[in-house]
């Protein structure tokens, strides 16, 4: 999970401070001696961390933090204030085409970086959040397999991506790639293009040609949050030499530990727009810097969760569920449908980090929250036959055991996950208002 080193450490950074009655300036020294160390480590620029620390000193020291009983937790917001604004402060708009022309995208970054999946990403996240009509255009032509694998994101996606193989240049292909959109009106092009290990002058050259050419509306700098600092070189050299407009930093679901995500707005005074969080093509989300700050200092995000959820459980699957419960015909097979949801939104360890109070529980980290659980219990219902399934309350002992028999746990095992399914349906009905209870309905008159 990203920036688990450096909450940790800040929040015992500020746990040193929660403990005091009245804090002093000496105290907020000590605090900011720790949190700079914990910056550091994170691998976030120096002379950026340098800069945060002495605005975090001067403003904790400026307001009246100083000999008041809640200074701990001012302290806390400023740093909470300054992290966010060196994120950039918030989250930044799209630029779109203001003309009738389609908007065109440009994705640039090295080799690895996460490029070509990340085009899928965006073409799939403007179909459904903006009703875009995008073209994907394969303009790394000297990657073996670029294509292909641009291809193949295309068609996961049902997305059409245009080519016309390796032998042509990448100008042609951005040009041609444009024009075909016009034709086929599409509203939106993304021009995937070559990456190599290190910046060099070549490719700059031929990412700035294409820039000459077609003009994009953005120009997208794709960043692996894994580099840490040295992100900040490699976005320099390519703002200078292509005046890049946004950042997008991928593999946020990785251990990174925040340098990269912390440097590089500042250092290059380009906003970052979105971040993948995942190898799946639906994971990618908007970028929203208090959000980020406050995952940092380890608050919790739902309104990321709740964003998740919506995007990967649709209405219509929540109301049918509402319905099943109402009308307590809920049975195994939601129940599995319903895990399975669970896990489309992360592994269990990130989700209960997201919500706030829970991720500072000491210990989180050791308790084995672990998805294995929810696999046996998957394990437990692959095993019943369809009938017991729908219609659960013919599990006589027998069927238990032969149940245990087939998924490979015990008999106690199954009795408690068949006693929960039932003790939740029963809560269920009664929170929807199902037969029989009237609880919630009392409540809501
Ligand atoms: P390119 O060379 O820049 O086009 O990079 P690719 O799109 O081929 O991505 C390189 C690798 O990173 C692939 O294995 C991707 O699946 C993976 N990847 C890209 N974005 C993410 C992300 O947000 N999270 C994770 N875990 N993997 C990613």
């Amino acid at each position: 999970m990203a920036f688990e080193g450096l909450t940790g450490r800040l929040q015992d950074a500020f746990s040193v401070l929660r403990k005091k009655g009245k804090i002093t300036e000496a105290d907020i020294d000590e605090v900011m001696r720790e949190v700079r160390l914990a910056l550091l480590e994170a691998d976030v620029n120096f002379k950026i961390v340098k800069e945060f620390v002495k605005n975090v000193r001067d403003k904790a020291k400026g307001e009246e933090v100083i000999g008041s009983l809640t200074g701990g937790q001012q302290v806390v917001k400023i740093v909470n204030d300054e992290l966010t604004e060196l994120m950039g402060g918030e989250l930044q708009e799209l630029n779109f085409s203001e003309t009738n022309e389609p908007t065109i995208f440009m994705m640039t970054g090295l080799q690895g970086s996460g490029k070509t999946t990340t085009a899928g990403k965006l073409a799939n996240y403007l179909r459904k959040h903006k009703k875009k009509k995008p073209l994907l255009v394969a303009g790394d032509i000297y990657r073996p397999a670029a294509i292909d694998q641009l291809k193949t994101v295309g068609s996961q996606l049902d997305i059409p991506v245009f080519e016309m193989g390796d032998q042509v240049s990448p100008v042609e292909i951005a040009e041609k790639g444009l024009e075909t959109a016009k034709e086929n009106n599409h509203d939106l092009v993304i021009i995937d293009t070559a990456g190599r290990l290190h910046v060099d002058e070549e490719l700059m050259d031929e990412l700035a040609a294409i820039k000459t050419s077609v003009r994009p509306d953005e120009i997208f700098l794709v960043v692996d949050s894994m580099t840490g600092q040295d992100a900040v070189n490699v976005a320099s050299s390519f703002d200078e030499l292509l005046d890049i407009t946004s950042v997008i930093l991928t593999k946020l679901d990785g251990d990174t530990r925040g340098g990269a995500a912390l440097s590089i707005s500042s250092a290059t005074h380009k906003p970052i727009k979105f971040v993948g969080t995942g190898e799946k093509l639906s994971d990618l989300e908007p970028f929203h810097p208090d959000r980020m700050a406050n995952r940092i200092l380890g608050m919790g995000d739902i309104l990321t969760l709740i964003e998740r959820a919506e995007e990967e459980v649709s209405e219509e699957e929540a109301l049918a569920l509402a319905e099943k419960m109402r009308e307590q015909t809920y049975d195994f097979n939601d129940f599995l449908d319903q895990m399975k949801q669970v896990q489309k939104l992360g592994p269990m360890q990130d989700i209960i980090k997201m919500i706030p109070g829970l991720n500072s529980i000491p210990g989180l980290d050791d308790l084995d929250l672990d998805d294995g659980q929810m696999d046996w219990t998957k394990a437990i219902i692959y095993s019943m036959t369809e009938e017991e399934r729908t219609n659960p309350n013919i599990i006589s002992q027998s069927r238990r055991r032969r149940i245990a028999a087939g998924s490979g746990r015990s008999l106690n095992e199954v009795n408690g996950m068949i006693k929960q399914f039932n003790e939740s349906k029963k809560m269920m009905g009664s929170m929807t208002g199902g037969k029989g209870s009237g609880k919630m309905d009392s409540m809501m008159e």
